[in-house]
């Protein structure tokens, strides 16, 4: 299997190949027809197991090949949910990376840091938020960021925002963005009862996978 049969655009495939991706992991291979033809997903896998570019791939796809006509401020298109700076800044640095020859502006927002730069960032309008939950409450409750844009939602690492306790955050955030039209992925390491009840009240028939 390669990268070309799962149906990615020329821009992506250039770019995996420069940087050295040759074949996709397993969690790609199921990860990436599925999410481009639109389903939810509901996918176990861990990290290391290339779990960043079984959502990005699809998302930069869906962002890169559906220009958005911009009719008065950008918002956002689509946000990916990370537990920790850490995860968030990496997913943000490897999107950036398979994006390199697409437009995409994006913003990486967590907190810990002062809130300043990430109003400019977000003043001047992104397609793609990567954030994690407590600092994108900050802000919308500030109104420094506008979710109803939102076409593709990942949460990566739900088991670990919800064992920090970002449950009732990420259903402040959920509550926020539109329910039509929205693709859903969510990756998780472990499925326990909380993120079973949270994938049947915010997705729709998610297809599941598991590496
Ligand atoms: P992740 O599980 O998304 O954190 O990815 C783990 C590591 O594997 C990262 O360093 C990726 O750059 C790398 N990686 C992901 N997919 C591939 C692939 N298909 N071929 C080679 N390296 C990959």
């Amino acid at each position: 299997m390669s990268f070309e049969n799962l149906g990615l655009a020329p821009f992506l495939l250039r770019a995996l190949s420069e940087q050295g991706y040759e074949n996709p992991t397993p969690i790609q291979e199921q990860a990436i027809p599925l999410a481009l033809e639109g389903r939810d997903l509901l996918a176990g896998a861990q990290t290391g197991t290339g779990k960043t570019a079984a959502f990005g791939l699809p998302l930069l796809q869906h962002l890169g090949t559906n220009p958005q006509a911009v009719n008065g401020p950008r918002k956002p298109r689509a946000l990916v949910l990370a537990p920790t700076r850490e995860l968030a800044t990496q997913v943000h640095d490897s999107l950036r990376g398979y994006s390199k020859y697409l437009r995409i502006p994006s913003a990486c927002i967590y907190g810990g840091v002062g809130m300043g730069n990430q109003f400019d960032v977000l003043r001047r309008g992104v397609d793609l938020l990567v954030a994690c939950p407590g600092r994108l409450i900050d802000h919308l409750e500030r109104r420094s960021v506008d979710l109803s844009g939102i076409e593709i939602l990942v949460l990566d690492e739900a088991d670990r925002m919800l064992d920090m306790g970002f449950l009732p955050s990420i259903k402040k955030i959920l509550a926020k963005l539109p329910r039509q039209n929205r693709q859903t992925l969510l990756f998780s390491a472990t499925f326990e009862e909380s993120i079973k009840q949270l994938a049947l009240e915010f997705m729709r028939d998610p297809a599941q996978i598991q590496v």
